[in-house]
Order: structure tokens, then C-alpha cells, then sequence
């Protein structure tokens, strides 16, 4: 191919600053490095992490910065080590890297690596180095992907091959949302067959916290949101109960106390709220609930009473739905293909990257459940 050995111009939506539209601008990409991959990005979703990064987060390293996470494209180059992988793969960059060697990835018990972004440059939610320039100015690549670009680079231990025949127009929702949310059910919380489950926020993440429910035979899933135009979408994923905590004067964890004598079995927090997360876990039955934090957020501790673990509810986080990304990624695009997983319910939006600052006012304005950015 033309491109490969040199740098690569292409289009990019840049965050030059905290609080401020994107910017669509030409930059460089470099050429792949040691056991890299220079990826052409063919579509992404807009995550709420994303957004948080922009607007909540903010740490004021963390600009410049390329955003996107949630991405699938196709190989273009390699760099010198690089073996699994050949021009013309389809694959899915991950946030989460599997290096398949350290003490985390050799444990069953969790998806974290020692390598990859988050060892180095979590203060910021991006990697270390960059293969980004614009204007003469290093751009930073936030969580090690940067899918607002048509060309990234990434570390081989964090992109996953997947099947050729995958639309990745659909399929890159797999890079974090549907993967986060289905697997904090499944594989965190490890939802119980005819159990009561309850999932808070219901957008792309906790949609599909509550198809993992369902899937993972719940026989009651109370959806939980301020915003009822998302309870129609909550049906089709498998939820059975809706409550907006606007309607109620009580605390919610005392209206979903009541409503299931006593506390669901299982609940998760797909809001990124420590309020939220409080509510959650105290909305759990005594004894043996258990509650899953997926929510991001940073900004504040997050608190409740002793007696609440106590009594015998656990309270746990999800990280990427606790899917380890080179294995697990490819199984899960299996599944849709095999439409055992369900994703193209989740898209409400298509639009080019231009539009990009749109597609962040709909989330903003709780418009969307996901909106697909294509980059070709
Ligand atoms: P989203 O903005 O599309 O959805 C959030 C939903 O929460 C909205 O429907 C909103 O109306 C609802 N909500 C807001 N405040 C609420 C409240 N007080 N009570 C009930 N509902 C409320 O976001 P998303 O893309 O689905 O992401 C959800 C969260 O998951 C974000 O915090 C995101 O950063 C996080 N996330 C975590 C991981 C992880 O690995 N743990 C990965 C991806 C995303
Ligand atoms: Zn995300």
C-alpha cells in the first residue's frame, strides 16, 4: 500500500481544551512502531467516558487530546515485532490492553494489565506516548486509541482481531459500551438465574447491563432513569419494571425496597454518580445483595453506612464489564453475528465526524442511546 512506511495525514477531531467544541484538523500519524498497529478507523460510538474526559474530568495535562475508544477499523500497517496481526485485518482497539504476561492478565480473577495506558498515564485517561502531531503540537491519545481519527496507533497487546465478515459499523460498539455494560452483569455481578436485578442510567452501557441481566435469566430487571423516553428502548433489551426517581418523594433505594420485599439481588450503577452508587448499593436485599459500580467518575468519594456491608451486601466495580479484550472482544462479535447479543437496537444516530460536536450535544441532552460516526 501507498501509505505504508510513511506518516500519514489524515482528518481528526482534536480537543485542543477542557469545555470546548472539537476541531476537526488535518494531523500526522506516525508509522507503527515496535509491536504496533496503524489502524484506519472505519467507525466509532461516542461513550459517556468520552464526555466525561471533555467536560468532568478535565485534568489539564490531558489536552491536546484525540478523543474515542469505542472504534473498529481495519489494519493498515505493522510495525518490526508484530506477528498476529496483517494488513487488511478487521480489528477492534481496546482501552483495556492484555499483554498476556504480567501477574493480572496471567489471573483468571480480573481484566487488568500491567501495561497499556492506564499503567502510565491515568491521571490524564491517555497513553504515555503519542504517534499524533497537529500544528507542530504533540496530541495526546486518549486511553491508548483515539477512534476520532481515521488512522491510529496502537500497542498490538490492546486490539482484538475479529471475524471478516463483522459490519463494523456495528461491531465497534463492542470496544466499550455493550462490552462494559452486558459483561458488569454477567461476569461482575454474575447475575442468578430467576433472580431481581435493578440498573441505573439507561444509556448504551446500562442497556445492555440490562440485556446481560436478561441473558443471564433475571426474572425481574427494574430500570432505573431520570429521563423516561428510555424506558420504551429498556423494554426491548429486557427490562420489566420502569421507575423515574422523580416520581417519588422517598429515597429510591426505599421505593425498590418495596417494590421486591426487601432489595433486588443484584443491582448496577451505569450513571457515574456517587449518590447514584449509594442508592444502588442500599437498594440491595440485606443478606446477599450485590452491587456493581460501572458508573466513571472520579470526582468525589463515594460513601454509605458500615452496617450496609455489614448486614451482607457486596459492593464491587466493573472495569470494561470485566471482559479481557484480545480473547473476549472477538467472542462477543461471535455472539452478534450468532444474534445471541443484540446491537443494532442501541444505535439511535449515524452521522459523519464532522458532526461530531452534534453527536456530543444529543448525549449531553440525553438524545441518543449511541450515535455512530463514520470515517470514511
Ligand atoms: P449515557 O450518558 O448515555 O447514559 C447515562 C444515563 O444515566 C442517561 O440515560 C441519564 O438520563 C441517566 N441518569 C443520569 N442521572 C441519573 C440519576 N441520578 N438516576 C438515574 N439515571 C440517571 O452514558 P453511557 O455512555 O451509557 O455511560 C454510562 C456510564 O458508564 C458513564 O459514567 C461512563 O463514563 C461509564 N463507563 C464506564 C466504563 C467502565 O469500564 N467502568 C466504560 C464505559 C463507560
Ligand atoms: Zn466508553
Amino acid at each position: 500500500m501507498a501509505t505504508v512506511g510513511k506518516v500519514i495525514k489524515c482528518k481528526a477531531a482534536v480537543a485542543w481544551e477542557a469545555n470546548k467544541p472539537l476541531v476537526i484538523e488535518e494531523i500526522e500519524v506516525d508509522v507503527p512502531h515496535a509491536n504496533e498497529i496503524r489502524i484506519k478507523i472505519i467507525a466509532t460510538g461516542l461513550c459517556h467516558t468520552d464526555l466525561y474526559h471533555l467536560f468532568e474530568g478535565k485534568h489539564k495535562d490531558g489536552f491536546p487530546v484525540v478523543l474515542g475508544h469505542e472504534g473498529a477499523g481495519i489494519v493498515e500497517s505493522v510495525g518490526p515485532g508484530v506477528t498476529e496481526f496483517q494488513p487488511g485485518d478487521k480489528v477492534i482497539p481496546l482501552f483495556v490492553s492484555q499483554c498476556g504476561e504480567c501477574r493480572f492478565c496471567q489471573s483468571p480473577k480480573t481484566n487488568q494489565c500491567l501495561e497499556g495506558w492506564s499503567s502510565g498515564g491515568h491521571e490524564t485517561m491517555s497513553s504515555l506516548e503519542t504517534r499524533f502531531t497537529c500544528r507542530g503540537q504533540k496530541v495526546l491519545q486518549f486511553t491508548g486509541t483515539s477512534t476520532f481519527s481515521q488512522y491510529t496507533v496502537v500497542n498490538q497487546i490492546a486490539v482484538a482481531k475479529i471475524d471478516p465478515s463483522a459490519p463494523l459499523d456495528t461491531v465497534c460498539l463492542l470496544g466499550c459500551g455493550v462490552c462494559t455494560g452486558f459483561g458488569a452483569a454477567v461476569n461482575t455481578a454474575k447475575v442468578e438465574p430467576g433472580s431481581t436485578c435493578a440498573v441505573f442510567g439507561l444509556g448504551a452501557v446500562g442497556l445492555a447491563a440490562v440485556m446481560g441481566c436478561h441473558s443471564a435469566g433475571a426474572k425481574r430487571i427494574i430500570a432505573v432513569d431520570l429521563n423516561p423516553d428510555k424506558f420504551e428502548k429498556a423494554k426491548v433489551f429486557g427490562a420489566t419494571d420502569f421507575v423515574n426517581p422523580n416520581d417519588h418523594s422517598e429515597p429510591i433505594s426505599q421505593v425498590l425496597s418495596k417494590m421486591t420485599n426487601g432489595g433486588v439481588d443484584f443491582s448496577l450503577e451505569c450513571v457515574g454518580n456517587v449518590g447514584v452508587m449509594r442508592n444502588a448499593l442500599e437498594s440491595c436485599v440485606q443478606g446477599w445483595g450485590v452491587s456493581v459500580v460501572v458508573g466513571w467518575t472520579d470526582l468525589h468519594d463515594v460513601a454509605t453506612r458500615p452496617i450496609q456491608l455489614i448486614g451482607g451486601r457486596t459492593w464491587k466495580g466493573s472495569y470494561f464489564g470485566g471482559f479481557k479484550g484480545k480473547h473476549d472482544v472477538p467472542q462477543m462479535v461471535k455472539a452478534y453475528l450468532d444474534k445471541k447479543v443484540k446491537l443494532d437496537e442501541f444505535i439511535t444516530h449515524r452521522m459523519p465526524l464532522e458532526s461530531v460536536n452534534d453527536a456530543i450535544d444529543l448525549m449531553k441532552n440525553g438524545k441518543c442511546i449511541r450515535t455512530i460516526l463514520s470515517l470514511e
